[in-house]
This record gives structure tokens, C-alpha cells and sequence, in this order.
């Protein structure tokens, strides 16, 4: 328990998980001018109470850390939302009459933009052109799949981007093609871009609009700090223009992206987007290096082929999309220029590469203060799982993936193999080495729902098909390891745990109620906890109508 110099404005009584290793659980938490004034039991925390304070008695209903998202979009995932969202679409025909609702409801549009698709839906993972031509024969239309790494275009976005059967493929990226060589409807990782250029640009404003609704539905999930995973100096100005204005109530970690069209050259660019950005809750002290794609179309970068299917080896072994030999001296350059990178790798060549890459910069540059961090960590060679601990560099986890969904069954385990199958998302394993967790969603990719990739760290089964078999269970993880990384892990990533991340006096007051006792719910049923309150700083930015009734 802490001094209090001012009355509390808040006190919150329920079942406060702290994430403070001195003392796990307390009865209380008093806020006071936006910090945490005291933790204790009841009968300490009430003899605090003023004329003037709030008293929130939530029963035992749980009361966390808020949630951090260390991996997530948030203006790509609002502006979605703003266009033809297919996100959570069960069927291919409920994706088609999702797009004709919206061709009918914005008859004035150029271009039909939007995604959120899943491969799954598709036979082979793959989206075809004749089907989208059927519900868009008079404009271009450009979907973006959910992960992010490919396309679905009809056949006047072909015509317009000037693809046909004679064009080539770029080096960093795949047009799908039917079997008579003519584009089949689905352009992969870089290949989106021969489309992407000819796009209308997101004006200033509706940038802004995406990241306030981005902000308000993750507000709702409990979340009040993320970092996103990938800044361009156009959402980067949103962010800052909110920040100034003060409606950025979430804390922002902001990773600069790093265009791998360009060398250490840019680092200038970088240095002047982190300096542009640090207002408010914003920061920019981050720069994301996309080292590989995924296993999905065989753009992960491997360490051995990958299979053909049937079980025989092919000779594909993905890509780099940074040459291995130039991404030591980049991430020793960042390093060394103050910045923390965060690295995409989904295959175990990648994530070595990473891992090197890291290894060598601290041999130039010392032990780094930048915290960096892997994110996906799909595939983790057993001999890379120990070099996370010893290297300092944190493993950022996307729990959700880590379980037998359609897409793992069909798109990855015939192509990885029954060894590498078994490498996958090995976080226990990072955990027991000592390895640093953090969490994020990577939202708008799958959901963005803390308490349900949680459940998915816990179980390895899918949320969305409880019947199926835990995937590599002996990986799974316990609650407060799981929590632990959703809240102080993730806050240490974004170089925020000295002021958040658990609940301790003198810490900003960003909290979240449950609707339940988490640690009295059978880990297969977590994921259905709702979020009744989201407070950031001591000031409530959520806050669902449930609560008054309790
Ligand atoms: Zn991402």
C-alpha cells in the first residue's frame, strides 16, 4: 500500500490481478489524479475513501492491468471497417453478397476496396477472378486478403494495372496464374503492389476516421496501449494530429516501416518521422523490418524446402525479402541510432536471420537498451528457441494462430512436414528458456480480442472449433504467463512498463474490469470474458452498459 497525498477519485473493489510480482492479487485500487494511489485489501484501501470518491464495488469480477497489443494495425483495420469488410464472413457466398451490397450501397466509387477475406474459404487458398467479375463487372475491384499478403482483383483491376498472361512476376512476390498461364484473379506480397499504385491515395481525414474507430472498438477489448506494426508517414501524421488534439487516449508505439526497395540511406527519413512523432501518447521509437511472408503461399523463409503436398521435398525454400548479408548492418545501424526493430518472421530461416542480425549488432554496439523484438514466430528451429533469452530479445506472440484451424490444416501441414508441423509457436518452450513474451493481435489479420487469443495460448485449440485436438499442446501456456505477456511483457516492448503494465502505486491508472472472475473459468471458456470498463489514466474510455446493473 501506498502514501496518498489527495483523496482518491476511484476505488475499485473486486479481484485485482496486479501482475506485480510482490503481490499477485489484492481486494482494492484507488486512483487518484490519474495514478494509482494504493493497492490492498479492503479494509486498507477503504479508510483512504473522501467526500468526493467514487466507490466501484464489482463483486469478484476481475480487475487487470488494461491490455497492451504489441502487434497490431489499427488505421488499416478502421479504414476496412470503412469500406467492404469481409472480415468474419463464414462462406465464399456470404463474401459475395457482402460485396454486392456494398457495389450497390456506393454506386459513385472508382474502385471497389476492402478485404479481410480468408484463403480458407477458397479452393487451394486461392480467390478467382470470374467469381468477383460476377459481382463487379463495371469497376476495378481490389480486395485485400486478411493477412495482409494478398489480393483479390477481377479483371478490369487486371486490365487497368496492365497484367496479362505475358506479364512477369515481380522478384518479391507472385501473380497466380490458371492453367493456361492467364492471371487467375489473386496477386501475391508484392505483386499487389502493380495494382496498389493505381489506388485512389486515403486522404489525411479519413485516416483519422479509421484510427477513432480503430480506437474506440479497442478501447472495448480492453486494450489501452499498442504498437503498430506498421507506420507510413501518412498514418503516422493521423496519429500525430490526433495526439495533439488529445484524442489519442490509447498510448501508441509506433513502428516506422522499413522499405526494403532501400538501404541504410532511409535511416534519415526514420530519424526525422521518430522525432516528428513524439506528442502526446504517441511515440515513433520503432521500426518494423518485414524479414519474410508466410507459409500460406511459400513466401516464409525456410531453412529446408518446403514439401509439394504429397509429402515429397519441392525446392522452394521462400524468400528474404532483406538479403541476410545486409540485414546485420541495417539492424546494427538502427541500433545503434537509438531505434528498437521489430522484425517479421514467420519461417525458421527467417527468424534466425533475425536472430543474427540481432546477435551482431550486439557484438558491435553492446548490450542494446531498444528491446527488440520477433513477431509471428511461426516456425522456431529448436537450437534458435534458447537465443531469445540470451540475446535480450523479446518473442511477440500471436497466440491466436497457434492452434489446427483450416488454414493450418490445409495450407500449412502438408507443405511444412510432421518435424517443422511440431516447431511451430513453440511458446512454452521460449517461456521455460526465459525468454521475454509479449502478445499482439496482428489485427485485422484475425481478431483482435485479447481474452480470446489468450484462450488459444491456453487450450491450442481453435476458438471457433472447440472440438478439434490441441495443437502441439505441450506448448501451451498457464494464465498468468499468458496475462503476464498481454500486459507487462507487452508494455516492456513498448517501453512502457515503467509507468504501465500492472498494477502497482504510483503507475498510471490504466485498468480493465471483466465481466467474471477469470481465474474461476475453465481455460477452454476464457475467451468468452467481456470487457465491462476500460479505463486509461483515470479516465473511463469504455465502458459497457452491463456495468450499471452489477
Ligand atoms: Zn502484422
Amino acid at each position: 500500500m501506498g502514501r496518498v497525498h489527495t483523496k482518491p477519485e476511484l476505488i475499485l473493489r473486486g479481484l485485482a490481478l496486479t501482475m506485480a510480482g510482490s503481490s499477485p492479487t489484492a481486494e482494492a485500487v484507488a486512483v487518484s489524479g490519474g495514478r494509482i494511489a494504493a493497492v490492498g485489501s479492503w479494509d486498507e484501501i477503504r479508510t483512504l475513501r473522501g467526500r468526493r470518491t467514487e466507490i466501484l464495488d464489482v463483486g469478484r469480477r476481475t480487475i487487470l492491468p488494461g491490455f497492451q497489443d504489441a502487434h497490431v494495425h489499427p488505421p488499416q483495420g478502421g479504414l476496412e471497417r470503412m469500406r467492404c469488410d469481409l472480415n468474419d464472413l463464414p462462406t465464399r457466398e456470404a463474401y459475395l453478397e457482402a460485396i454486392r451490397a456494398y457495389v450497390a450501397a456506393h454506386p459513385a466509387e472508382r474502385w471497389v476496396l476492402g478485404g479481410g477475406w480468408a484463403m480458407e474459404r477458397f479452393p487451394g487458398g486461392t480467390a478467382d477472378r470470374a467469381l468477383l467479375d460476377a459481382a463487379v463487372p463495371d469497376r476495378p475491384a481490389f480486395l485485400v486478403n486478411r493477412d495482409g499478403h494478398g489480393a483479390w482483383v477481377n479483371s478490369r483491376a487486371l486490365e487497368a494495372a496492365g497484367i496479362d498472361g505475358r506479364t512477369a512476376d515481380p522478384p518479391d512476390g507472385r501473380i497466380e496464374r490458371d492453367a493456361g498461364g492467364e492471371p487467375a484473379g489473386m496477386l501475391h506480397e508484392g505483386a499487389m503492389a502493380l495494382v496498389e499504385r493505381l489506388l485512389p491515395p486515403v486522404g489525411p481525414d479519413e485516416w483519422r476516421r479509421a484510427i477513432l474507430l480503430a480506437q474506440e472498438y479497442l478501447h472495448g477489448l480492453g486494450i489501452t496501449a499498442w504498437q503498430d506494426a506498421w507506420v507510413l508517414p501518412q498514418t503516422l501524421a493521423a496519429y500525430a494530429a490526433l495526439a495533439e488534439r488529445g484524442e489519442l487516449t490509447a498510448r501508441v508505439v509506433a513502428a516506422l516501416w522499413w522499405d526494403r526497395g532501400r538501404g541504410e540511406e532511409q535511416v534519415a527519413d526514420l530519424l526525422e518521422l521518430r522525432a516528428s512523432a513524439s506528442v502526446g501518447r504517441l511515440r515513433a521509437p520503432t521500426v518494423k523490418v518485414m524479414q519474410d511472408g508466410i507459409v500460406e503461399n511459400f513466401t516464409a523463409g525456410m531453412i529446408d524446402p518446403y514439401l509439394d503436398g504429397h509429402g515429397s521435398r519441392g525446392d522452394g525454400r521462400g524468400l528474404s525479402f532483406v538479403e541476410a548479408a545486409s540485414l546485420s548492418p541495417y539492424v546494427t545501424r538502427l541500433d545503434r541510432e537509438g531505434f528498437q526493430v521489430h522484425v517479421h518472421a514467420i519461417g525458421d530461416r527467417a527468424v534466425r536471420e533475425a536472430l543474427d542480425a540481432f546477435e551482431a549488432a550486439a557484438g558491435a554496439n553492446g548490450p542494446s537498451p531498444n528491446r527488440h523484438h520477433i513477431a509471428h514466430l511461426q516456425v522456431v528451429h529448436p537450437n534458435d528457441v534458447p537465443r531469445f533469452a540470451a540475446l535480450g530479445v523479446a518473442a511477440n506472440l500471436q497466440a491466436y494462430w497457434a492452434c489446427l484451424d483450416d488454414q493450418m490444416r490445409d495450407l500449412n501441414v502438408p507443405f511444412l512436414g510432421p518435424e517443422r508441423v511440431a516447431h511451430q509457436y513453440p511458446f512454452a518452450g521460449l517461456a521455460r528458456s526465459g525468454a521475454r513474451l509479449a502478445m499482439g493481435s496482428d489485427w485485422s489479420v484475425t481478431t483482435a480480442e485479447p481474452l480470446r487469443q489468450i484462450q488459444v495460448a491456453l487450450t491450442r485449440v481453435p476458438f471457433e472449433h472447440p472440438d478439434r485436438e490441441p495443437f502441439v499442446p505441450d506448448q501451451r501456456l498457464d494464465l498468468p504467463t499468458a496475462l503476464g505477456a498481454f500486459t507487462m511483457g507487452s508494455a516492456w516492448v513498448n517501453h512502457l512498463d515503467a509507468e504501465t503494465g500492472s498494477i502497482e502505486p504510483g503507475k498510471l491508472a490504466d485498468l480493465v474490469v471483466l465481466d467474471r472472475d477469470l481465474t474461476a473459468v475453465a481455460p477452454e471458456s476464457i475467451g468468452e470474458a467481456q470487457v465491462a470498463l476500460t479505463i486509461v489514466q483515470g479516465e473511463v474510455v469504455h465502458r459497457a452498459p452491463s456495468l450499471s446493473s452489477w
